[in-house]
């Protein structure tokens, strides 16, 4: 069983690499975001609720994302392992997480943090509104203000990873292109 999280602001390619090393390794892929997208896709009432938050760059808050989160676990019981897209992202989910993880007996292996500079964080989230049709990334200040949440309340969880972990806390350069990104996380994964 292998769980890690993959780790970084928005835009700096978590979903990306997700994809990739889902494939590699036969993980499961957990992305909040994409959960949340697929309610409000759907019309559910959990949908409704955080597109009210999503619209304007806040975050969802705990009690819901982590009700969320403990769910989805539930829906793959035979699973590999876990890749962790966009959670947890407040020091309280990262609590609760463990708390879960504890309960059910499972162990994180590793934390990978995809470090990209602000500037390319909004060109790369510009450019993928124009693609994806994502409200969340058409809008500038909608952008900013999701860099500032992570800087003021996401970003803290690199310590506490760093400390919690030690030696399988790794910082990736995300500003190159995403196979030579991707060659650096496999082998961080593979020798592991
Ligand atoms: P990005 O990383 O580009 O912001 P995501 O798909 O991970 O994209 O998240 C989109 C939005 O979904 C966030 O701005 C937030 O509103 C909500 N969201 C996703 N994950 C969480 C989470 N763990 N806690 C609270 N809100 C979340």
């Amino acid at each position: 069983m292998k769980n890690i999280i993959l780790f970084g602001p928005p835009g700096s390619g978590k979903g990306t690499q997700a994809e990739l090393l889902m494939s590699e390794l036969k993980l499961n892929h957990i992305s909040t975001g994409d959960v949340f997208r697929n309610n409000i896709k759907n019309s559910t009432n959990l949908g409704k609720l955080a597109a009210k938050y999503m619209d304007s760059g806040q975050l969802v808050p705990d009690e819901v994302t982590i009700d969320l989160l403990s769910s989805e676990l539930e829906k793959f019981p035979q699973s590999k392992g876990f890749i962790f897209d966009g959670f947890p992202r407040t020091i309280d989910q990262a609590h609760a997480f463990d708390a879960l993880f504890k309960k059910k007996d499972l162990s994180l292996d590793m934390v990978l943090s995809l470090e990209v500079s602000e500037d390319e964080l909004v060109a790369r989230l510009l450019k993928r509104g124009i693609s994806s049709g994502r409200k969340d990334d058409q809008n500038k200040d909608v952008i900013l203000n999701r860099i500032q949440v992570y800087n003021q309340q996401t970003s803290i969880l690199k310590s506490y990873y760093l400390e919690k972990l030690n030696n399988s806390f790794f910082s990736i350069d995300g500003e190159r292109d995403v196979s030579l990104i991707f060659n650096d996380i496999n082998s961080i994964v593979s020798n592991y």
